[in-house]
C-alpha cells in the first residue's frame, strides 16, 4: 500500500462507528424500489455534508455525488450502491409499515459508498487522484412490486423496471466511464466477483375464458385453466432445443387461478422469467415461449394477451481486474480469506449490473458478515465491521486505484473493455421487448 491508500484505510477505520450507525439505520428501514425516499434522503445528506454537488430524484429516487464539481474532466469512476429491500415481512426487522426488508443485503452497498466518501474527499486523497469518482446511490435493483413499477410506466415517470435501466435511460450514467459494484455475500470471505450472469425477459399472460358450471354444463363454458395448463406444457417441450451453453432459465407460474372446482375458469394469469447467458439465447427462448402460450389459446379458443416487458442484460464479465484485486488484497492485509469468482464462473440469476457491464467496465466484489440465505427471512447481518467497513475500504481503494498515477490503471481497463452495446443499441433493444400480444376469445358453437 502506498501513503495514501494507508490514509484511506485509517480514515475509515476512525469512521467506522458512524459508517456502521448509517449501515444499520438503513437496514432497520428498508425501502421497495422507487420508494427509496427516506433512504436516498440520507444518503443526499452525507453528500451534501461532505461539500459535493448532489443531485436528487435521477430515475425517481437515484442520487448522485460528484467528487470533483460536475464538470467531466477526464475519466470518470462511479462507486454504486442500491438502496432496495424486499417484500420480505416475516423478516424481524422488516419496516412495520411496508413489510420491506433488507434480506438481500443493499444496505451494506449503501454503507460502504458513504463510508468510501468519507476516504476520498479528504483533501489530499481527492486530490492524489487524475479524473472523478461519483458516488451514486442506485434505486430498484428488485424485480418485485410489479404493480407499483407499471403505475410508474403508465404515468410516464418510468419506462423500464430495473433502476440501472431507468439511469442509463435517462443520462444519468453518460458522464460515467467505469461502475465499481458490490454485493454482500453470506459468510466471513472477501469476494472477487467477476462471473458472468443470466439475462432476462419478462412475460405475464392473461387468458380469458367463459364461466359455466362445471358439472352441469361445461359445454357453455371456455376453460382458461385449461389454456395454462396446455401452455405449461408446451414450455416443457421447448426444453430440448435449449443448449446447454446458453443457460436457458425458463419459469412460469400461476398468479391468478380458478375461482371454485364447480365453475369453469375465466380468467386465469400467469407470470413468466426467460433467462440466459447471451442476448440472442434469451430472445429465442422467449419467442419459443410465446409459441407455447398461443398453443394453450389455439387449443381452447381463449382470447390471451402476451405483455413482454424487458428485464435484465446479462453481466458481462470485466477484462482487467487489476485495481480491484490489489484492493481486495490490501483492505484483506492478511485477515480475511479472498475467494475468487472468475469469468468462468456463471450465475443463472439476473441483475441490472448487467445492464451496466454491457456499456462499460464494472468490477464487481462482495463482502461476507452476514448469515442465512439472501431473499429469506432468516439474513441477518452478524459482522458489522466485514459487512459495512471493509466494503468501504475496497470501494475507496479501488477507485483510488484505478485513478492514481494519472489514472494509468483506469486507462489501460478502458482500453481493453469493449462494449457489447451502446447507449442507443441498448435502449432500442430494451424496446423492442416491450411488447403486447393480443389474441380475440374464438368460441364454436354449442351443437
Ligand atoms: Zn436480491
Ligand atoms: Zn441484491
Amino acid at each position: 500500500m502506498d501513503r495514501i491508500e494507508e490514509k484511506i484505510c485509517r480514515l475509515i477505520d476512525e469512521h467506522q462507528e458512524e459508517i456502521k450507525a448509517f449501515g444499520r439505520d438503513i437496514w432497520h428501514h428498508g425501502e421497495m424500489g422507487y420508494k427509496e425516499v427516506r433512504t436516498s434522503e440520507k444518503f443526499a445528506e452525507y453528500g451534501k455534508k461532505y461539500g459535493l454537488v448532489t443531485e436528487q430524484g435521477l430515475a425517481v429516487t437515484g442520487v448522485k455525488c460528484y467528487l470533483k464539481g460536475k464538470e467531466k474532466k477526464g475519466i470518470t469512476v462511479a462507486v454504486v450502491g442500491e438502496m432496495d429491500a424486499l417484500p420480505i415481512p416475516d423478516h424481524p426487522d422488516a419496516n412495520p409499515e411496508t413489510g420491506a426488508s433488507h434480506c438481500c443485503g443493499h444496505n451494506a452497498q449503501l454503507a460502504g459508498v458513504v463510508g468510501a466518501m468519507m476516504a476520498l474527499t479528504d483533501e489530499e486523497v481527492r486530490e492524489a487522484m487524475e479524473g472523478n469518482v461519483v458516488f451514486l446511490a442506485a434505486p430498484a435493483e428488485e424485480y418485485v412490486d410489479l404493480p407499483f413499477k407499471q403505475k410508474l410506466m403508465e404515468e410516464g415517470k418510468i419506462r423500464y423496471g430495473g433502476g440501472k435501466c431507468e439511469l442509463i435511460r435517462t443520462g444519468a450514467l453518460d458522464d460515467v466511464d467505469i461502475a465499481i459494484g458490490h454485493h454482500t455475500q453470506p459468510g466471513e470471505e472477501l469476494v472477487l466477483s467477476n462471473s458472468s450472469s443470466n439475462g432476462f425477459v419478462n412475460k405475464v399472460v392473461t387468458y380469458t375464458g367463459r364461466a359455466a358450471h362445471a358439472a352441469a354444463a361445461p359445454q357453455w363454458g371456455i376453460d382458461a385453466q385449461n389454456a395454462a395448463v396446455l401452455a405449461f406444457h408446451a414450455l416443457d417441450i421447448q426444453r430440448e432445443s435449449f443448449q446447454e451453453k446458453d443457460f436457458v432459465r425458463l419459469h412460469a407460474v400461476i398468479t391468478r387461478g380458478g375461482s371454485a372446482a364447480n365453475i369453469i375458469a375465466d380468467d386465469v394469469q400467469m407470470d413468466a422469467s426467460i433467462r440466459a447467458k447471451h442476448i440472442p439465447a434469451y430472445i429465442d427462448a422467449a419467442k419459443k415461449a410465446d409459441r407455447a402460450f398461443r398453443a394453450g389459446a389455439v387449443a381452447t379458443g381463449c382470447g390471451m394477451k402476451i405483455e413482454t416487458v424487458p428485464g435484465y442484460m446479462p453481466t458481462v464479465p470485466c477484462t482487467d481486474v487489476k485495481a480491484l484485486e490489489e484492493a481486495l488484497e490490501d483492505a484483506a492485509a492478511g485477515s480475511y480469506r479472498i475467494t475468487y469468482q472468475g469469468a468462468d464462473k456463471h450465475i443463472a440469476a439476473s441483475t441490472d449490473f448487467g445492464d451496466v457491464s454491457c456499456l462499460m467496465p464494472l468490477l464487481q466484489f462482495g463482502t461476507g458478515g452476514y448469515e442465512g440465505q439472501l431473499h429469506n427471512p432468516n439474513v441477518k447481518v452478524t459482522d458489522e465491521y466485514l459487512a459495512y467497513v471493509m466494503t468501504a475500504k475496497i470501494f475507496a481503494l479501488t477507485a483510488y486505484k484505478l485513478l492514481k498515477n494519472g489514472g494509468d490503471y483506469a486507462k489501460a481497463l478502458l482500453d481493453s473493455y469493449k462494449a457489447v452495446l451502446t447507449k442507443e443499441s441498448y435502449l432500442a433493444l430494451m424496446d423492442s421487448m416491450s411488447t403486447t400480444e393480443v389474441k380475440e376469445m374464438e368460441p364454436l358453437e354449442v351443437v
